[in-house]
């Protein structure tokens, strides 16, 4: 990773793995990973002012408004550990989140990468329906594909492994509808501006990781 800082963006609809492979990147890169949906779930737990104005929206599937996120965002990446780059995911997920994240870097010798990691809708129904995460270290599990060895707990910290309040049906339906609608627009934006691969994320974990490994590699070499 030369040549300035590297905006890395992890792009997919929900249950793509864009969390699993955001976490697993940000390790291997030494850089943090941002998901603005944590930061959410956090301010929902701390009954927060950001978390009290975002909770119905979470709840229905809908995109909480841009401006709620964009300060939470924009706090977050002028902290010190953000200097060599950092992986967003979750964020941006509409073009004028895009065009401010876009406006927040400038000057800043920042490269964008976007790697649009793609998964029909079965598959993504299918995942989101059997997904288990850990609320204490945020790592994620499926019960058929990728189950925690040690049942209901987490592998890595023990901590009782949780289902989503929107990984529910309905509401799953109500988030890949918003994600073809506001989100996928975001792939023409980046490829416009050179700066999208697409990587294909219905195969296993260690296969999309190196996958996004080799793109980032390719890239930013
Ligand atoms: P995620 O964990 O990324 O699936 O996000 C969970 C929920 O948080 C989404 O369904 C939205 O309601 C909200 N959210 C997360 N990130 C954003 C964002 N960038 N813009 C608007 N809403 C967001």
């Amino acid at each position: 990773m030369e040549n300035g800082r590297l905006a890395l963006i992890i792009l997919g609809p929900p249950g793509a793995g864009t969390g699993t492979q955001a976490r697993m990147a940000a390790e291997a890169l030494n850089i943090p990973h941002i998901s603005t949906g944590d930061m959410l779930r956090e301010a929902l737990r701390n009954d927060t002012e950001l978390g009290r104005k975002a909770k119905a929206f979470m709840e229905c599937g809908a995109l909480v408004p841009d401006e709620l996120v964009e300060a939470s965002v924009a706090e977050r990446l002028v902290q010190e550990d953000c200097g060599r780059g950092f992986i967003l995911d979750g964020y941006p997920r509409t073009i004028p989140q895009a065009r401010f994240l876009e406006s927040l870097l400038e000057n800043s010798d920042t490269r964008f990468l976007c790697v649009g990691v793609s998964v029909g809708n079965d598959v993504l129904i299918q995942r989101l329906s059997s997904r288990w995460t850990c609320p204490a270290c945020g790592k994620i599990f499926n019960a058929a594909l990728n189950p925690a060895k040690a049942g209901g707990r987490c592998d890595e910290c023990g901590a009782n492994l949780m289902q989503r309040k929107d990984d529910t049906a309905e509401v799953i339906a109500e988030r890949l509808h918003v994600y073809h609608k506001a989100t996928e627009p975001l792939i023409l934006y980046y490829q416009e501006r050179d700066s999208f691969v697409e990587i294909n994320g219905d195969k296993p974990v260690e296969e999309v990781f190196d996958s996004i490994i080799g793109v980032i590699k390719g890239r930013t070499d």
